[in-house]
């Protein structure tokens, strides 16, 4: 069953009380337990491209395509087959396998910045790897981090956070401590005078910037025109580096992630050399849906991890030969005509909330970095720049909008503070399922 009947989520309900007896709110991640928006969590049983099944056995079209990493719809065939033969070749050795280096010439082709490329398995462990390897590079301490842009759960990155702590309204996590706390910086994104002033007054002592290449986890809020290379220019006459944080947007904003998109702006008025940053990090598309993510960048940087240098770093399941397999499959099949179907698909989507909610007299803004998007509801005489302005929307609306939209059977991400994800497996079907459901959601919005 799918678009305008309201189905039965019996069996949910069954299986979210199971699981609160014996895992913390029943998730083994916050955002899953519709903490914002309330009402029943689904849980899903199977998917196949644009569309997912809960267990209850109603059809929804996705929008959320697993947070990131089904690029190419969910069990897309020639992922699954790679998948299959690598499992039966056995599931791991902790030794070296070929795909390794595969994985790591692919990505470094796609993104002239990264000239080497360590495995790991988790976005967080990337972040964390990059982290430790600009303190080691610099011997430096301070970390500078924007409000609202998230890098994983790591203690010294839970200061204002997006995703689930924007979506809860945490400020930040127990169990830093404030020695940890106190070596971040949190500054408003976009700005450029803030950002200066706090080189001004601890440039000697800042190791890096960590930014989102474009913040997608407080809604999709990209940087502002020049923003990033001034960021890059500034970070590096003061002797500290940048990471630029690419797991949700890497291999999905564009072919060559958001930096791709950004091109020709990093190359300022064209005179002087392309600014770069000096480690990035990639997870969720790389992996095609399994555990694996990456940090990657100058040579010089990346040799100072063990065993070549002194920064030290490890993983029994790094460079896992499934995990490979299905990045390596999304990766190939991530071609230009697959990227081209995603910003069509966007586009069309993005388009059509824009005139439902029009249509139904609702304040809003599409918010857009390359193929990703997500809706700001409330009035924004103009585009926010940063983490304060976004957490003044209007989530009740939003709370609406997704239960009418899951009602009449589309899958958008539980939060108002996360991106909309598309994939390559949204044909126009897909999207006329969910674009013939917006009317009504626009509606149920406005009433709210
Ligand atoms: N960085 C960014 C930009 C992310 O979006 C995420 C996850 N949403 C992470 C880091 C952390 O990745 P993981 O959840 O795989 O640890």
């Amino acid at each position: 069953r799918h678009a305008g009947t309201r189905s039965s989520t019996a069996r949910s309900e069954e299986l979210a009380a199971r699981a609160g007896r014996v895992i913390p709110g029943g998730v083994n991640s916050p955002v899953r337990a519709f903490a914002s928006v309330g009402g029943a969590p689904r849980f899903l049983v199977s998917g196949r491209g644009a569309y997912v099944t809960d267990a209850d056995g109603n059809e929804y079209t996705d929008l959320v395509a697993a947070w990131g990493p089904a690029l190419l719809g969910h069990a897309h065939p020639a992922v699954i087959d790679a998948v299959k033969s690598a499992a039966e070749r056995g599931l791991g050795f902790g030794a070296s396998v070929p795909a390794e280096a595969e994985l790591a010439e692919e990505i470094i082709s796609r993104v002239p910045a990264v000239e080497r490329l360590r495995l790991v398995s988790t976005g967080t462990e990337a972040t964390m790897t990059a982290i430790r390897l600009a303190r080691g590079a610099t011997g430096r301490p301070l970390l500078v981090k924007f409000a609202g842009h998230y890098h994983g759960h790591s203690d010294g990155l839970l200061a204002e956070a997006g995703s689930g702590l924007a979506t809860l309204s945490l400020p930040g996590s127990a169990g830093v401590t404030e020695a940890t706390a106190a070596q971040t910086l949190v500054l408003p994104y976009n700005d450029l005078p803030a950002l200066e002033a706090a080189f001004t007054e601890h440039g000697e002592r800042i190791a890096a910037i960590i930014a989102e290449a474009a913040a997608a986890n407080m809604g999709v809020l990209p940087p502002e025109p020049g923003f990033t290379r001034s960021m890059i220019e500034l970070a590096h006459r003061h002797g500290a580096l940048v990471i630029l944080d690419e797991v949700l947007t890497g291999f999905r904003a564009g072919p060559s992630g958001y930096l791709g998109v950004l091109g020709d702006e990093l190359r300022g008025d064209g005179t002087g050399d392309p600014v770069a940053p000096d480690l990035l990090t990639f997870g969720k598309v790389v992996g095609g849906g399994l555990p694996l993510a990456a940090v990657g960048g100058r040579a010089d940087l990346m040799d100072l991890l063990a065993p070549l240098g002194p920064v030290y770093q490890a993983g029994t399941l790094s460079g896992n030969p499934v995990a490979l397999a299905a990045g390596l499959t999304t990766l190939r099949h991530a071609d230009a005509a697959a990227y081209s179907r995603i910003a069509a698909a966007a586009d069309a989507i993005a388009g059509a909330v824009s005139s439902a909610l029009d249509g139904a007299g609702v304040p809003h803004r599409v918010q857009r970095a390359g193929t990703l998007f997500s809706v700001l509801f409330g009035e924004f005489a103009a585009a926010p720049r940063g983490y304060a302005e976004v957490q003044r929307q209007e989530t009740v609306r939003y709370r609406a909008f997704f239960h009418a939209m899951l009602d009449q059977g589309v899958n958008l991400p539980p939060s108002a503070f996360e991106a909309w994800f598309v994939t390559a497996a949204h044909d126009d079907a897909a999207v006329e399922r969910i674009v013939a459901a917006l009317p009504g959601a626009a509606r149920a919005a406005a009433r709210s």
